[in-house]
């Protein structure tokens, strides 16, 4: 089964996504490439780290499942490479998910959202994004909400992690139930 979890930046959706797949042994993350540079503080293994070349040379041998530009940057889920039995979890934007719902109409797919763009602002200048980027990425928000809601994603608000963290635990639950029907 693939996961797809998405939403917007600064929604909290890294650190769910963390909790519920050390949670779970039988989900495996996907680590995603991405032309972004690393920020301050973020793990080195939090991406593929790579220039915009390597990336093109990937898209052309057809090695990605799904790929976008994003704000300026490149971001692609690498062709998934999941030991057998094992649920693959992908956390990436809106229009990623979409692609993976065109080749993959069985795919569960979440997004996440928090519980007020005001909270999203604070998330993000928290982090350290410049003002610019938050208000950019405020902006598309709501455009990105209602493509989520278009596509037939169940939304999960993180309001509360472990709440949040619960709630993808049970939608994932019943996913299995329906797949092993
Ligand atoms: P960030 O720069 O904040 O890490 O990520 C920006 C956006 O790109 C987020 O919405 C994140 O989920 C998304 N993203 C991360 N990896 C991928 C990927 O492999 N494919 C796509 N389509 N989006 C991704």
């Amino acid at each position: 089964m693939i996961i797809v979890i998405s939403g917007p930046g600064g929604v909290g959706k890294g650190t769910v996504v963390e909790r519920l797949v050390a949670g779970d042994p039988k989900l495996w993350l996907s680590r995603s490439w991405t032309t972004r540079g690393r920020r301050p503080g973020e793990a080195h293994d939090a991406y593929h780290f790579t220039d915009r070349g390597s990336f093109e040379a990937r898209v052309a041998a057809d090695g990605f499942l799904e790929w976008a530009e994003f704000q300026g940057n490149l971001y692609g889920t690498p062709t998934p490479d999941a030991p057998p039995g094992r649920d693959v979890v992908l956390e990436i934007d809106v229009q990623g998910a979409e692609q993976v719902k065109a080749a993959h109409p069985d795919a569960l797919l979440v997004f996440v959202d928090a519980p007020s763009r005001e909270v999203q602002r604070r998330r993000l200048l928290g982090r350290g994004d410049p003002p610019e980027a938050v208000d950019r990425r405020l902006a598309v928000a709501d455009e990105e909400a209602g493509r989520g809601r278009a596509l037939g994603a169940t939304v999960v608000v993180n309001d509360d992690l472990d709440e949040a963290v619960g709630r993808l635990r049970a939608l994932i639950d019943e996913a299995r139930r329906g797949a092993a029907r």
